[in-house]
């Protein structure tokens, strides 16, 4: 796999599924073919663990496994491998939601002038609301103040740009 591909895969992996499903892929990855078991020895994950993560790959649709009868045991065995034929389709979908989220994110940004006491995590009021508190912070009591989201704004309008460009949907 290409290593801009490949870089992105683990990406979207360790989103979907964290660091334990990031080892998982790239043990599929240097192996093409592996069942659970094996996988298991090479990450040192649990089983039940490596299992799991496998069939969230292929809910989305980022792994596929062959099923083999064994002709003395009669057991079943599964050989896992990676499709990234979808990736491409996936990674676009992901980054058009988030496009969405963050024009979103800048509408309310821009649409509203908000009211703020200056603590992490202490509501923004709008103006009516600020109003109604009598401009005190409803968590502290203290004094609100025009917030300025200028930075904030500007990193909005940085990251969708960004992101249009890689959709290939801004000239
Ligand atoms: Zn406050």
């Amino acid at each position: 796999m290409p290593k801009k591909r490949s870089k992105e895969l683990l990406e979207l992996v360790r989103d979907i599924g964290g660091e334990e499903a990031v080892e998982v892929i790239k043990a599929l990855e240097k192996k093409g073919e592996a069942t659970d078991e094996e996988i298991a020895e090479i990450t040192e994950i649990r089983v039940n663990t490596v299992r799991k993560i496998l069939y969230m790959l292929y809910d989305h649709q980022l792994a596929e496994f062959r099923r083999i009868r064994d002709k003395e045991t009669g057991w079943y065995y599964y050989y896992w491998h990676l499709e990234t034929k979808r990736l491409p389709e996936i990674l676009r979908s992901r980054k058009m939601k988030e496009l969405k989220k963050l024009k979103q994110m800048l509408e309310e940004e821009t649409q509203e002038i908000y009211y703020h006491c200056g603590i992490p995590g202490h509501p923004k009021l709008t103006f009516d609301e600020a109003l109604e508190y009598e401009f005190q912070c409803p968590i502290c009591g203290q004094m609100l103040h025009q917030y300025d989201n200028t930075k904030i704004v500007e990193e909005l309008k940085k990251r969708i740009s960004e992101l249009e460009k890689e959709l290939g949907i801004k000239a």
